[in-house]
C-alpha cells in the first residue's frame, strides 16, 4: 500500500510493503511514491477491492509473484 501520512499538514506518501511492512522513501506526490516503487522494483497488484496493494521484491518473490527485478 501507499500510506498517507499528515506531515506538518501536508500529506506525504510512503509506499510499504503489505505482507512485511517494509518501507521505502516518504514521497511528497502520490506520483513520485509510485515512481520509488517501480524504481525499487517492488510488484504492485490490483486487490479484489480495486485497491492498488504493493510488494517489496522478497515478498514478491516469496508470494510467487515475480515477474520484477
Ligand atoms: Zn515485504
Amino acid at each position: 500500500m501507499i500510506k498517507i501520512n499528515h506531515v506538518a499538514g501536508q500529506r506525504r506518501y510512503t509506499p510499504t510493503c503489505e505482507f512485511c511492512g517494509e518501507k521505502l522513501g516518504t514521497e511528497d506526490t502520490w506520483y513520485d511514491a509510485v515512481g520509488a516503487v517501480k524504481k525499487a522494483g517492488w510488484a504492485s497488484e490490483k486487490g479484489t477491492t480495486g485497491q492498488w496493494l504493493h510488494f517489496c521484491p522478497d515478498c514478491a518473490r516469496h508470494l510467487g509473484m515475480g515477474g520484477q527485478k
